[in-house]
């Protein structure tokens, strides 16, 4: 078992305060000030009554396995080093679903509904910013 690093995203107007909360260890989720909806991913409007009112927040880190799947085979760097790996949809304890690799754990022992929390997975970059890749690990 070994610890997937992704690429390092590009990180557009909207999805900058997600890889920034990354960056800095943080899961930073956007709420509708308007109706309380919690969204991700970042959007400039809320996904359901469509007003620019959203704000960022940084979430507890926490969630729930929903799905998952083992990765066998890739032949694509770098994640034919790392097979196999665990993708995964993990529900945050805010209730948006995040996309993710689960790392920290035998892919036979993972387990949906399994307890997880963030991780964060960086390398450094040559403009002086700061992103991170999350995945999570076994609470
Ligand atoms: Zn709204």
């Amino acid at each position: 078992m070994s610890d997937l690093v992704h690429p390092l995203p590009y990180a557009s107007w909207e999805t900058r305060g997600w890889w920034e909360g990354c960056g800095r260890g943080e899961l930073v989720l956007q709420r509708c000030t308007t109706c309380r909806r919690i969204q991700h991913k970042p959007r400039a409007l809320c996904a359901k009554c469509l007003t620019d009112t959203v704000e960022h927040f940084v979430a507890s880190g926490r969630g729930t396995i929903h799905t998952f799947t083992v990765t066998h085979q890739n032949f694509m760097a770098p994640f034919n080093e790392h097979l196999p790996y665990v993708l995964a949809y993990v529900e945050l304890a805010e209730g948006p679903r995040v996309l993710t690799n689960v790392v920290g754990i035998d892919p036979a022992d993972v387990r949906i509904g399994q307890q997880v929390v963030a991780d964060y997975a960086s390398s450094p970059r040559d403009d002086g910013e700061v992103f991170a890749v999350p995945r999570f690990r076994p609470a």
